[in-house]
């Protein structure tokens, strides 16, 4: 995969009718609503908060995109979108050629299972489970018998550097070492799309520039998008979309 590298990191233009288009959102907007109970609801109309506003966008395979922008700008929001983990408001989010909306919500489950890995900032990895059985959980679902879901998770392990880790439960390793457990399994199942929101926010400096030589080497056979607060990640982007208050105010 090394060799290709730099020349799918050259921007593509996208475009949904392109299979290259791994992601898009046309005219996005995401309302939630404060709930009944909250201090901001009482006595007055419909309360919601909108966290996007209008964000169009389109990312193909081979780009790694950053989202950044202050906290509270709407960076989960559009990850949670673009992982089909929720739906628009209004708008139209496109993941691997499916518009989203279109699905129910098994098809939704089945769309992430077979097309996006996602990384969290906290790591959400299973606690009494072993690194090994944490990156094979994602087969299960996906029927691969046992033998082979711990030849893919040892293979996975290695390749990020955890091969003499494998049966080390979470509680036994590092932040650093947890999250690169997390990309592991995020990647088992060789997803099109790799979702990663804040993934060096727990992490030093140094442990976090190792998480994300991992996740920049994979980047080239799929499409990823990192939401960060990071300079390092902004800096090792090929393309920086920034938000703020929910509107896409640059990308490039
Ligand atoms: P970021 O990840 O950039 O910090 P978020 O997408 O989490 O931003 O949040 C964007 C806005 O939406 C914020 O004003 C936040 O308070 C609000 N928000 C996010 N999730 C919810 C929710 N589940 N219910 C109500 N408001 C939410
Ligand atoms: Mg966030």
């Amino acid at each position: 995969m090394a060799d290709s590298v730099s020349e799918q990191r050259s921007r593509p233009a996208a475009d949904a009718a392109d299979p290259a288009t791994a992601l898009r959102c046309e005219r996005v907007a995401r309302e939630y609503s404060r709930g009944r109970d909250s201090l901001f609801s009482r006595g007055g109309d419909a309360p919601t908060v909108r966290a996007l506003d209008g964000v169009s966008l389109s990312i193909a395979t081979g780009e790694f995109v950053a989202i950044a922008g202050p906290s509270g700008s709407g960076k989960s929001t559009l990850l949670h979108l673009l992982a089909a983990l929720d739906t628009p408001t209004t708008g139209d989010v496109t993941v691997a050629g499916t518009d989203v909306r279109s699905l129910s919500s098994r098809q939704r489950t089945t769309l992430r299972r077979d097309t996006i890995g996602i990384v969290f900032q906290h790591f959400h990895l299973l606690p009494a489970l072993s690194a090994r059985g944490n990156v094979a959980l994602p087969l299960i679902e996906r029927g691969v018998s046992k033998r082979d879901r711990r030849a893919r998770a040892d293979e996975l392990l290695e390749q990020v550097g955890l091969g003499d880790r494998a049966g080390h439960k979470p509680g036994e390793l590092s932040g650093g070492e947890q999250q690169r457990v997390a990309i592991a399994r995020a990647l088992v199942s060789d997803p099109a799309v790799l979702i990663a929101d804040e993934p060096t926010g727990e992490l030093d400096t140094e442990t976090g520039q190792r998480v994300l030589d991992y996740i920049e080497q994979t980047a080239s056979e799929r499409a990823v998008v990192v939401a960060t607060h990071d300079d390092h990640v902004i800096d090792r982007a090929d393309r920086v979309i920034r938000l703020r208050d929910g509107i896409v105010v640059s990308d490039a």
